[in-house]
């Protein structure tokens, strides 16, 4: 089984669709961050290859940016902060490009999968601007977001676990102001 572990952000949806080969399940939350994901740690460690997709103008980023500025920033995103407090300094876009080795460096201390990735251009995807957003919590699946997604380009997915999906709401609804959180069973 392979497992791709990306960004919630909603201009990635019709993107990932073009990673679904069928026998691929999709793990998404603010950042790709590993850190967060520990209710969904036992299916990682079922996999036999992890690739980490992380991307520009990452909204989790931005959090992190702020957060190493010198922002006061809630604990429940502490998951999300601690593995970059080393790179204080660094400009967004910089830090953007330090997530991916951030994350395959947490990855290859939790799992023996074979664990790569890339960082995708999001501008490059042509999806448009949006105000008007919601998050669908769900659960990791291999399911395409073309098919399921009411709102394909506007709908943030977050698909964890269990309760790693709190950090990931609070993201949502405080710096990414989505107007409604769904929950998929
Ligand atoms: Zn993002």
């Amino acid at each position: 089984m392979r497992i791709i572990i990306s960004c919630m952000d909603r201009r990635l949806n019709r993107y990932l669709d073009q990673w679904n080969d069928g026998n691929t399940v999709f793990v998404r939350n603010a950042g790709s961050n590993v850190g967060s994901l520990r209710d969904t740690l036992k299916l990682l460690k079922g996999a036999d290859e992890i690739v980490v997709l992380p991307h520009t103008d990452c909204g989790a980023m931005g959090v992190v940016h702020k957060a190493l500025s010198g922002e006061k920033m809630p604990d429940v995103l502490n998951p999300l902060i601690t593995p970059f407090l080393n790179l204080r300094g660094k400009g967004r876009e910089e830090l953007e490009r330090e997530n991916l080795e951030v994350q395959l460096r947490s990855l290859r201390s939790l799992v023996n999968a074979k664990v790569r990735g890339e960082i995708i251009h999001t501008e490059k995807l042509g999806v448009p601007p949006s105000a008007e957003n919601v998050a669908l919590v769900t659960a990791p699946s291999k399911r395409k977001y073309s098919e399921f997604l009411h709102d394909v380009d506007r709908t943030f997915v977050i698909q964890v676990e269990g309760g790693d999906s709190e950090i990931d709401v609070y993201i949502a609804k405080e710096f990414l102001k989505v107007k409604e959180v769904k929950y998929l069973k």
